[in-house]
């Protein structure tokens, strides 16, 4: 095994379905730490503090940026979302990969910094079937649905950039290509070399 684990960003409009796949694939695969972003936005119904979200204020947000707490952040439909860096750094020494589920500006900075960070985009099947997910969710009003929407055909106008793209059509579908992805990238050479010579 690997020492140290691997940074794998999954970037995809809002509703795609990220953290449904997500927590469909925490379930099946071990040694995988799931990063808990900080956001200013609200916690919808069932969104609990410490696990979906670290839910706070934009003046404690603004103290992280400032006390450089965080790996990345970003605005996004009106509310600031931002990766704890201590957590993702704690995590890959202790040997397991890491997830971030991050937009897309989030995920260009990460990348920058550190440019062996695997990137996966999960796209809808058909712009319909996003909006019927959004719609189904009932968790956003129709003003918020349309500016994810709009948000979501600039993002894809980059999925081109990312390492792999994956459809999320059916759940399980998705779950096996991620969890493929995710074994494919430990099987590279550097890394097996690694192993072998005991480095
Ligand atoms: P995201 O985390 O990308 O914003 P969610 O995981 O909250 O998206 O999913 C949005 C909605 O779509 C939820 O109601 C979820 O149950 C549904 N959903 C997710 N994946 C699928 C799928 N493959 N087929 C049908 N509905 C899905
Ligand atoms: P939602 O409000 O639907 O949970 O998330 C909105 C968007 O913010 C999604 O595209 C999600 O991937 C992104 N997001 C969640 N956490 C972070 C983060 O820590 N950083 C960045 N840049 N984006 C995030």
């Amino acid at each position: 095994m690997s020492k140290k684990g691997k940074t794998f960003i999954i970037s995809g409009p809002s509703g795609v379905g990220k953290s449904t796949v997500l927590k469909a694939l925490l379930e099946q695969r071990k040694n995988v730490y799931f990063s808990v972003s900080a956001t200013t936005r609200p916690p919808r119904p069932g969104e609990l503090d410490g696990v979906h979200y670290h839910f706070m204020d934009v003046e404690s947000f603004r103290k992280w940026i400032a006390m450089e707490q965080f790996l990345e952040y970003a605005e996004y439909v009106g509310n600031f979302y931002g990766t704890p860096k201590r957590y993702v750094d704690e995590a890959m020494e202790q040997g397991k990969d890491v997830i971030l589920d991050i937009e897309v500006q989030g995920a260009i900075q990460v990348t920058s910094k550190r440019p062996e960070t695997v990137r996966i985009f999960i796209a809808p099947p058909s712009w319909e079937e996003l909006e019927r997910r959004l719609k189904a969710r009932g968790t956003d009003s129709q003003e918020k649905i349309q500016k994810r929407l709009l948000r979501a055909k600039v993002e894809f106008q980059t999925a081109h950039t990312y390492d792999y793209f994956v459809i999320n059509d059916t759940v399980e579908n998705a779950v096996r290509e991620l969890d493929a992805i995710m074994t494919a990238e430990h099987c590279k050479p550097k890394e097996r070399m690694e192993i072998i010579n005991g480095s």
